[in-house]
């Protein structure tokens, strides 16, 4: 079957159309600034050259035309019509707890998407305007909703519960939810198959480091605990998010500066992070070239992100009473072999360490932990597309 999977946001839609037979990628692309002026749409057919074109989009449903549009194109399509596709996997960001699961999009799930809107006022809604505009296109292909909060729906209480007055999480639902679900459960799975573990008997920490990083423990293919909480602004240091803090923090600088409290929040998710710390940039590729020309600023953003992360790999090793592996994903996790370096030096209590030789590697499954070591450490490439995919044919 081809899954048409489709990642919207409140002014863009990344998609992937993937063969579930064998688990390709026939195309993918992007379109840009959706309902504003100078949209772009980049399509790239599987083993072709990539194509940009600027076409305004004054909304979504637009751009999935654009998109099918581009899929079904004589010359540089992939699919000789629209009924090749059979099934679309929409990714939610957040279910609430509503949903521990994917599931099949009818009516009422969408009601039920539609009320945890307040807990993803960004992106919530984004999402059900992508599951709208493929239905308007699409009408009568069986759609499925993928929750990045669903994995972690099966922390206990004690993980999740903030320590505020009680009738918060009762009246509102203000708990810890955690983000980058599918991701955490794909790779804590692959991490089992590829050491030969059998997952029901398998403790794993989950470093998910990207632009957006979180870590995740998971025990026996359950998460008992995860880094991010009500939002995706907790945890770990990020790209321009700060994660942790202080909430007295907020009062302190918006009585300094006379910022209001979503404009402090605007601060805390786009100008906080590496970024805001460094001074340097977002991205670590970018970090790693100013700390290595002497920037000693880059330099202490670099060693206070390594250190939130030794710190939560701890506080996960003590959730599970132990842990038999930790794994890096994603963008930082997967490329770069400082970051694992370092953080692997920190773990030297476990038993273990990264081996310089065998951590000399990107963007490839291995086995990066020194011989002999009692917990192993890995490099496993996410695939939240593939993942969706599959959780979509598995349902239709
Ligand atoms: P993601 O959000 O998963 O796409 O991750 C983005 C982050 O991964 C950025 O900070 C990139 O600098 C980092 N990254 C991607 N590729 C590399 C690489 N080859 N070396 C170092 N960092 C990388």
């Amino acid at each position: 079957m081809k899954v048409l999977v489709i990642n919207c946001g409140s002014s863009s839609l990344k998609y992937q159309l993937i063969d579930s037979d064998s688990e390709g990628v026939l195309a993918k692309g992007l379109c840009e600034r959706i309902g504003i002026d100078g949209g772009m749409i980049t399509y790239q057919p599987e083993g072709k050259e990539k194509i940009k074109k600027q076409v305004d989009m004054p909304d979504h449903t637009e751009a999935v035309k654009l998109v099918i549009d581009s899929l079904i194109d004589k010359e540089k399509g992939v699919i000789a019509s629209l009924d090749e596709i059979g099934a679309v996997g929409h990714r939610i960001v957040h279910g609430g707890e509503k949903f521990a699961s994917a599931t099949v999009i009818n009516d009422e799930v969408i009601k039920a998407i539609e009320e945890c809107n307040d807990l993803a006022p960004l992106h919530n809604p984004a999402n059900l305007i992508g599951i709208r505009s493929c239905q308007a296109i699409m009408p009568g292909v069986p759609m499925v909703a993928v929750f990045d909060t669903a994995f972690h729906q099966t922390m206990p209480k004690k993980a999740y519960l903030y320590g505020i007055p009680y009738e918060y999480y009762e009246k509102y639902k203000v708990r810890r939810y955690g983000f980058h679900g599918t991701s955490h459960e794909f790779v804590s799975k692959r991490a089992a198959e590829f050491l030969g573990k059998d997952i029901n008997n398998f403790r794993v920490i989950v470093c998910h480091l990207g632009n957006g990083a979180s870590i995740s423990a998971v025990c026996n293919g359950k998460c008992v605990d995860t880094s991010m909480g009500l939002t995706p602004l907790e945890g770990l240091i990020m790209g321009t998010r700060s994660g942790d803090l202080d909430p007295a923090i907020l009062q302190f600088i918006s009585n300094k500066e006379n910022l209001s409290i979503d404009e402090m929040l605007n601060v805390l998710n786009k100008k906080s992070g590496v970024l805001g710390l460094s001074g340097v940039s977002s991205d670590f590729r970018d970090l790693g070239e100013a700390a290595g020309s002497g920037n000693e600023q880059a330099k202490t953003t670099l060693e206070t992100y390594y250190y939130r992360v030794a710190k939560y790999i701890g506080s996960y090793v003590a959730a599970m009473n132990g842990v038999d592996a930790i794994v890096f994903t994603a963008g930082v996790g997967e490329n770069n072999i400082e970051a694992r370096q370092v953080i692997g030096d920190y773990l030297g209590y476990l038993g273990t360490g990264v081996d310089r030789n065998k951590n000399n590697i990107r963007g490839e499954e291995a086995v990066i932990s020194s011989d002999g070591s009692k917990v192993d450490i890995l490099v496993i490439p996410t695939n939240e597309e593939l993942a969706i995919a599959r959780e979509t044919v598995k349902l239709v």
